[in-house]
């Protein structure tokens, strides 16, 4: 290994969102010898995962759940025996609700993201008009794309289902996973198995159809998202972040120490931090685990161009409102684990979760927790207003959606500024221009969700990858 000043080769990762943390938890696993210094401007670690708890309320900050389907946060969870915290689904409340006309409809069973896997659902759903339907079955007849390339997620849907099941179904699905437009993200770096389906079966209804005998009973009774596959930590995302961090070596971690400029000089890397902070010296390698805008910045005296590459990145905002009633001050059954808002609709929120519906443990019994979902891509200058128009945006929604009668018990509100990246059209090539370039900077590793996925545990797949290429580098003197 490399062996600039000490003994043992010194690595820093600066970022401790749950890329960060996984970084450093899967270098301590391969190569307990190296000396890890993580290190986040904020005061606490976890990025975007926080939790608070109050009166008997569990607060989530941003994210509430991880997928399983794509094994990294599970394997994770697991070697650091923290899966019996997961808690799944309620099954009996499964499915979610879209607005039409000012009033939730449930999504027809089947229906996940844009693909009905059930017909009889999607024929008598008040969603869409019959003329819609019928463009959405027709999709059946529809040719695949002759040409190669990327596209948006919007032309794909409409090409292939037409402008109404893009309108009411799909554009507001998507704007609840990505906070973002349709129009411009990538179908290929957000949802390249729409475009296989496209590709291997000529239509995406032929290819359900052929995949459906395989599915549980409870996947094909499930609508907008694959909540089966959902699982939370009872305690809540910070609880996971915070069973990483313990088992990170003692000293690993140093908040409240922003990064303003990394250098290298004969191999060697120091980080110069923000306020009166002495530097860090002396590493062999540096992973920069932050979002794209706070990557761009760092790495911009190092290579200019790769800078601009990824700052082109864009990371969308959004505002969370958490409100808690008494479950006999809201009318609507709340039999579903939330509703999505079309754009279409031209209303002020993006979407509703009903957090205590979800998961257990989130409100004392007789009494509910809502979330609500504002700015996002398409209505990002929202974020500019103070919180307590939010607060008031937010209630007056779900009153009015959910039938509520008074005042929220407790609020939290949740500002989450420039942190869900989104994946433009052309983002894969742009990512490969980024991996190849960074690969000329010895010692120099990206990782965070700004470049192969948004969701937690693709990020912890990042960030044990970019753990494994630092080893590679600090073994073999080869980078990436
Ligand atoms: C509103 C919202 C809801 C979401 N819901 C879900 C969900 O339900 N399920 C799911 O799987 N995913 C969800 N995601 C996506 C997922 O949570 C994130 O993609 C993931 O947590 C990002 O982790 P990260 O470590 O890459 O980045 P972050 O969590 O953003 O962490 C980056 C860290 O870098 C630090 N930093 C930045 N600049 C510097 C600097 N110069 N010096 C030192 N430190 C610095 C920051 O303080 C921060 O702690 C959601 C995202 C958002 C925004």
């Amino acid at each position: 290994m490399n062996n600039p000043t000490t003994s043992a080769p010194r690595v820093a990762v600066i970022g401790g969102g749950i890329s960060g943390l996984a970084t450093a938890h899967r270098l301590a696993e391969l190569a307990p010898q190296l000396s890890v210094t993580l290190v986040d401007r904020a005061d606490r670690v976890g990025g975007v995962l926080q939790t608070a708890e109050q009166d008997g309320f569990l607060f989530e900050w941003g994210p509430d759940n991880f997928i399983t389907n794509v094994p990294w946060g599970i394997a994770l969870c697991r070697r650091i025996g923290f899966a019996d915290q997961l808690l799944e689904t309620d099954d009996q409340h499964r499915g979610a609700f879209v607005v039409r006309r000012g009033r939730l409809h449930r999504i027809p069973q089947g229906f996940i993201i844009m693909a009905p896997s059930r017909m009889w659902p999607v024929v008598t759903t008040p969603i869409l008009s019959p003329w819609g339907k019928l463009r959405m079955a027709a999709e059946f007849f529809v040719p695949p794309r002759r040409e190669e390339g990327d596209e948006s997620l919007a032309a794909f849907v409409t090409r292939r289902f037409g402008q109404e099941t893009y309108d009411r179904l799909v554009q507001p699905l998507i704007g609840g996973i990505y906070t973002g437009d349709p129009r411009l993200l990538s179908l290929q770096a957000t949802m390249p198995r729409f475009r296989e389906m496209e590709q291997g079966h000529g239509s995406l209804i032929r290819a359900i159809m052929r995949q459906v005998g395989r599915r549980t009973s409870a996947d094909r009774n499930s609508s907008g998202g694959r909540y089966s596959m959902f699982v939370a930590p009872r305690r809540g995302m910070f609880s996971l972040v915070q069973a990483v961090a313990d088992r990170l070596p003692a000293g690993t971690i140093r908040l409240g120490a922003g990064v303003r400029r990394i250098m290298q000089q004969n191999g060697v890397w120091t980080l110069e931090l923000e306020g009166r902070h002495p530097p860090l010296p002396a590493f062999d390698a540096v992973v920069l685990a932050t979002p794209a805008k706070a990557t761009a910045e760092l790495i911009q005296p190092l290579d200019g161009i790769l800078s601009d590459q990824v700052s082109q990145i864009h990371h969308s905002s959004c505002c969370i409102v958490s409100l808690a009633y008494q479950r006999d001050q809201v009318s609507h059954p709340m039999d579903g684990f939330g509703f999505v808002v079309p754009a279409v609709e031209q209303r002020e929120i993006i979407s509703g979760s009903f957090a205590s519906v979800k998961y257990p443990g989130r409100a004392p019994d007789g009494h509910v927790l809502l979330r609500v979902f504002i700015g996002g891509a398409l209505q990002e200058e929202l974020l500019e207003l103070p919180d307590d128009r939010l607060l008031s945006i937010a209630h007056r929604e779900m009153a009015q959606l959910l039938g509520i009668r008074g005042e929220p018990l407790l609020h939290r509100l949740a500002r989450l500024p420039a942190s869900m990246p989104q994946y433009y059209v052309g983002h894969g090539e742009r990512v490969a221009t980024i991996h190849e370039r960074a690969a000329a900077i010895r010692g120099l590793f990206l990782t965070g969700n700004a470049y192969e996925g948004v969701g937690v545990p693709v990020c912890i797949h990042g960030g044990e990858k970019a753990a494994q290429r630092v080893v590679d580098y600090l073994q073999n003197g080869a980078n990436k």
